[in-house]
């Protein structure tokens, strides 16, 4: 059976990800969203808040769960049997940091994990979290980027 994983802070989760979310789903049997637990990095949402919201984008696909993870990737994905990292890619900018990943993953992994690039749809192409949380917090609509539960959780905590 094919797993793969598909790691990230989804500070909030946008429309982007949810099309590498839905491609990924049909390529791989089982697709694990693994939401980084970087609470120290100080993000806009909890990664409880974080796992709930991308819960409630992935309710249609049925082999996709939801976890959050601690610590090394490769250290999880040895611990659940997932050989696959599915990420996406934007634009040239994402290009070296990605690379230098996926090859230093490969070689701690003693080559036994691959990392798949999903190139990102043109609608999306411009797209990022960190986009999303600038916008929202001026009170800007942003429900042409992610659902309106997360359009709802992004106005409730710049309310606050
Ligand atoms: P990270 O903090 O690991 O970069 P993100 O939540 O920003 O986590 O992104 C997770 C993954 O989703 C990365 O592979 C990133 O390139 C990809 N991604 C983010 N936004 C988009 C988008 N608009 N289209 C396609 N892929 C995207």
């Amino acid at each position: 059976m094919s797993r793969a994983i598909y790691p990230g802070s989804f500070d909030p989760v946008t429309f982007g990800h949810l099309d590498i979310i839905k491609r990924s789903s049909a390529m791989f049997d089982e697709v694990v969203v693994g939401v980084l637990n970087n609470n120290a990095k100080n993000p806009l949402f909890s990664t409880k808040e974080r796992k709930e919201m991308l819960e409630e984008s992935v309710k249609e696909f049925g082999n996709v769960e939801v976890i959050s993870f601690d610590g090394l990737l490769i250290d999880f994905m040895k611990q659940n049997d997932i050989s696959v990292i599915v990420r996406g890619l934007r634009a040239i900018t994402d290009f070296d940091y990605e690379l230098q990943i996926a090859q230093s993953n490969r070689k701690v992994s003693k080559e036994t994990i691959d990392t798949v690039f999903l190139t990102t749809s043109i609608d999306y192409a411009y797209l990022s979290s960190s986009i999303v949380r600038e916008y929202a917090s001026y009170g800007t609509d942003v429900s042409d980027f992610v659902p309106e539960f997360v359009v709802k959780r992004l106005e409730n905590r710049f309310q606050q």
